[in-house]
């Protein structure tokens, strides 16, 4: 079934295949949560089938059987290793030694990069090769949430299609369709922690993540009445530091932007700079989940800064 605020970007493809104006490396990059991989995947059975019909792949030929089945021979797919973090060297050097072999069924190959963001410095340069002399009808497609991440040279050789959330009504519409029993509430909000992205919504909404995110919002309202979050507690938001600093993160702008009143603002006061200050902390915290610091030490940190920032009015 395909995401309905992704269709549009499937014609554009589509035309652009059918018009042979699609460059040999289209990067699909935007947001998490917009289905990107789903986008990438469907461009390589679009590319790979033998008899596309109506724009779409038809699903019933022998690439397209093979597909199904995730045994294409002209279908190279550069996967982080279970054992890994990142895309290594000898796995963007095995795509691209595949994408010169002989096509098998058809006339064309496909190399996908799903995780790009996470190719290392030299799984870069291998790629770059490839970016600089493709190989003739043999596809490269790269998909990333962070573009920013890659190294420029490949960014410059590859041709961008941005994948944008769709607007909130169409978004809604979705995810009252897959979630029925939820309320507007709870859609709102999964709505606005996810920045507009319906699959990540959707993961908020079916999983604990709104409960976790209002946990966090009460410990930072308790926090400005000088209760300090427990260890327990913190000892339990440092076991999903991203998500727990992606919400902090959140409330932070929330608070910035609507959530005191005019008279609270002037009981609490809390200093915009400082506010702003912690918004950044949070997301660069948010950024080393991951590593091995102690997240719990720093979520205590930051929330005794926070708290320290309301009710100092003389
Ligand atoms: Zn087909």
């Amino acid at each position: 079934m395909t995401l309905p605020w992704l269709k549009s970007y499937q014609r554009q493809l589509d035309d652009s295949l059918t018009h042979e104006r699609l460059g040999h490396a289209p990067m699909v990059h935007g947001p998490a949560g917009l289905g990107k991989r789903g986008l990438a995947r469907w461009l390589t059975a679009r590319i790979l089938c033998l008899q596309p019909a109506a724009g779409q792949p038809c699903g019933q030929c022998q690439s397209c059987r093979l597909l199904e089945s995730d045994t294409h021979p002209d279908l190279f797919i550069a996967a982080v290793p279970e054992d890994k973090t990142q895309l290594p060297v000898d796995v963007i050097r095995d795509l691209t030694q595949g994408l010169q072999l002989t096509p098998s069924i058809g006339s064309t190959r496909v190399g996908l990069v799903e995780e790009a963001d996470r190719m290392n410095r030299n799984a870069g340069n291998a790629l770059l090769k490839t970016l600089e002399e493709p190989s003739s009808r043999a596809w490269l497609i790269l998909v990333s949430d962070d573009p920013d991440a890659l190294p420029a040279t490949v960014l410059s050789r590859c041709q961008k299609i941005i994948v944008h959330p769709p607007d909130g009504q169409a978004a809604r519409t979705w995810l009252r369709a897959q979630a029925p029993e939820v309320g507007e509430p709870d859609i709102d909000l999964a709505l606005q922690a996810s920045g507009g992205a319906p699959l990540r919504a959707l993961e908020l909404l079916e999983g604990d993540g709104l409960a976790f995110g209002r946990e966090i919002r009460q410990t930072m309202l308790d926090a400005v009445c000088r209760q300090p979050p427990s260890p327990a507690v913190l000892a339990a938001w440092s076991t999903r530091p991203a998500e727990a600093w992606h919400w902090l993160a959140h409330w932070v702008r929330d608070f910035m932007d609507s959530a005191l009143a005019p008279e609270e603002r002037d009981v609490l006061a809390p200093d915009p700079i400082a506010l702003a200050r912690l918004w950044q902390q949070a997301l660069e915290g948010r950024a080393m989940a991951g590593t091995p610091v102690r997240a719990d030490l720093l979520l205590g940190k930051w929330l005794l800064e926070w708290g320290a920032q309301f009710g100092r009015q003389s």
